[in-house]
């Protein structure tokens, strides 16, 4: 960052709604500072020309968040290492069909646009 500060979440926060990186930002009030991560597409296009809405989470709930994570797994991993395991391999199943299945409407939006623009390319010649 511009302060000489390293984001410990850089790169890794994303918008669950459009994919797009969280951008971390701090808003200053009088000698307080708070920092926060929003939607970096809603932040440079805007409500008009982006697709996404203003979703925000402060730093202070992320990393509270994570921690608590963290060491829920460093508890289970002591006490039953297996039913984490398994636990996080069905998550991560749960997340690669999710991505599937969103990369299969965006093929299937490209598929349709292609026919329709192939369609019209022929309209074009048929035209002329
Ligand atoms: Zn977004």
């Amino acid at each position: 960052m511009k302060s000489g500060k390293t984001q410990i979440f850089a790169g890794l926060v994303k918008c669950a709604d459009c994919g797009w990186p969280m951008s971390y930002a701090e808003r200053r009030y009088k000698t307080c500072s708070t920092g926060f991560f929003n939607c970096s597409q809603f932040r440079k296009l805007g409500k008009v020309g982006g697709r996404c809405s203003a979703h925000y989470i402060k730093y202070d709930t992320l990393y509270a968040y994570v921690l608590a994570r963290l060491q829920d797994w460093i508890y289970q991993a002591h006490t039953d290492e297996k039913e984490l395991l398994n636990r996080l391999l069905k998550t991560s199943d749960r997340e690669a069909a999710k991505a599937h299945k969103k990369q299969s409407a965006k093929l299937a939006k490209a598929e349709k646009r292609k026919a329709e623009v192939d369609r019209l390319f022929v309209k074009l010649y048929e035209d002329v």
